[in-house]
């Protein structure tokens, strides 16, 4: 993408109104707008980071088993009725009606509607067990929407829900989620942290938040120091159901819990190695039975012919909320350092000397090699100063940035520069693209 044709609007001073690192560099970097308290427009950059974010997201569910389908925004209120939460939701629901006087809403959740499709479909134990997922925005009407997408009104959410027939089939179920989610935010460098959780209205008595570190975040957490390791993938055969059980148990034998699940005990054991600080929550699993299977009539035949009530548990991701976190986890004072996984582009090509015919030419042909080369790249085309560009690349935050320029040339090399470190090295134009096409 050239940057004389992009829409990449980036502020210079720090806007007044954004408390956060996050918020503030996601607004100076262009990647969004907010339109109405806790609503926000994504910008094509950040539209990018968005899409990529979601899409390792959708990786990591497929490959533990779940399946995507696409549920609507907008649902009605007597299917919220039917489970009994359609009262006791209270203010954070947006009600809406409709020009025939139907009450709607616009979803904070689906657990009711996925328990209606999966009802109206399955028959008997065959069709279980099946775990089901989409990635949709949802609303909540936020007392204090702050802190930019982190806590917004509307937010898109991961939402998956399972069946099964039996608890010991829904802690399977449950273990999968909470592997895959280990493995989702370890690609995009995150270390998040299982905690033990309170259920909350959803209900239900497991549940873990998965939470990232970080100052600014809004819960106070509690944790063992060996939780400090770095996030690694782990190779997981999520079919095997003891192995699975195993490694949940590896994972949650160090303690870690919010503040409303504390456990002196533990604590005292941890002794010195105890640490807390405060997180960001970028995921929640629960299991909760038949919560909705009971009010809702989802029912199946088993196999020995008798009517059971399919076990559920829900599992909800963060999509919006991940790339400030990510932000809050990988910046520096010049901007956004963005992980490799989740960068909007791989590359930012920079043309030092617009108005040189021997550098338009140098970094026009480089461009289109690096793109042949099918690497990511947002070449700054621009007629600006030197020293613009270079800020502003470094605030965007792409993993690598090459300059072109009339020293370099002379001599047949460009720059290559590493945003994370700033290293910087000179090469030949083809060597560059071979080292970020690797
Ligand atoms: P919180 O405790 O932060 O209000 P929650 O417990 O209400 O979150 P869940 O219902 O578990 O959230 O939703 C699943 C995930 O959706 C959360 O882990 C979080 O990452 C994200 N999320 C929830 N509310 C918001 C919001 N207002 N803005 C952005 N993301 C949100
Ligand atoms: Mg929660």
């Amino acid at each position: 993408m050239r940057l004389s044709r992009y829409f990449l609007p980036v502020m210079k001073e720090s806007p007044a109104d954004a408390q956060i690192v996050s918020h503030k560099l996601m607004l100076r970097a262009g990647l969004v707008r907010q339109t109405a308290a806790g609503i926000y427009a994504w910008l094509p950059l950040g539209l990018r980071v968005l899409q990529k974010i979601g899409q390792i997201v959708r990786e990591e569910q497929d490959r533990s088993g779940a399946v995507e389908l696409l549920m609507p925004t907008l649902q009605s209120a007597d299917l919220w009725r039917q489970s009994g939460r359609y009262d006791a939701y209270g203010p954070e629901m947006l009600r809406i009606t409709d020009r025939h006087e139907r009450e709607m809403l616009y979803g904070p959740t689906n657990e009711e509607m996925v328990t209606a499709i999966f009802r109206d479909a399955a028959r008997s134990y065959r069709d279980l067990p099946r775990t089901l997922y989409h990635i949709q925005w949802k609303f909540r009407d936020e007392v204090r929407p702050r802190f930019g997408v982190m806590r917004g009104r509307e937010f898109l959410m991961k939402d998956a829900y399972s069946f099964d027939m039996d608890e010991a089939g829904a802690r399977h179920s449950y273990n999968r989620m909470l592997v895959a989610y280990l493995n989702t935010f370890a690609r995009m460098g995150l270390r998040a942290i299982p905690m033990q959780a309170d259920t909350g209205p959803i209900g239900g008595d497991l549940s873990h938040e998965f939470i990232v570190l970080a100052p600014t975040g809004e819960s106070d957490v509690f944790y063992h120091a060996n939780w400090e390791r770095p996030a690694e993938l782990s190779a997981v055969d999520f079919e095997n159901v003891a192995g699975l059980q195993a490694i949940v148990d590896g994972y949650t034998a160090d303690y870690a819990a919010t503040d409303e699940k504390r456990d002196e005990a533990r604590e005292a054991e941890a002794g010195d190695a105890l640490r807390q600080s405060r997180g960001v929550e970028v995921g929640h699993i629960f299991y909760f039975g038949t919560k909705y299977s009971d009010p809702m009539g989802l029912r199946v035949q088993g196999a020995d012919g008798s009517e059971v009530m399919p076990h559920m548990g829900s599992y909800g991701i963060g999509v919006s909320r991940l790339m400030g976190a990510i932000i809050e986890a990988s910046h520096d004072d010049k901007g956004i350092v963005w992980p490799e996984a989740v960068a909007p582009y791989k590359v930012g090509l920079i043309n030092m000397r617009a108005d040189d015919a021997a550098c338009a030419t140098a970094a026009d042909d480089l461009y289109a090699k690096l793109q042949a080369a099918g690497v990511e790249v947002l070449y700054d085309d621009r007629d600006e100063r030197g020293g613009a560009k270079f800020a502003t690349m470094d605030l965007i935050g792409l993993p690598w940035q090459i300059v072109v320029g009339p020293k370099g040339l002379a001599n047949g090399v460009v720059e290559l520069k590493r945003r994370a470190d700033g290293e910087r090295i000179e090469l030949s134009a083809a060597d560059a693209v071979a080292k970020v096409a690797g």
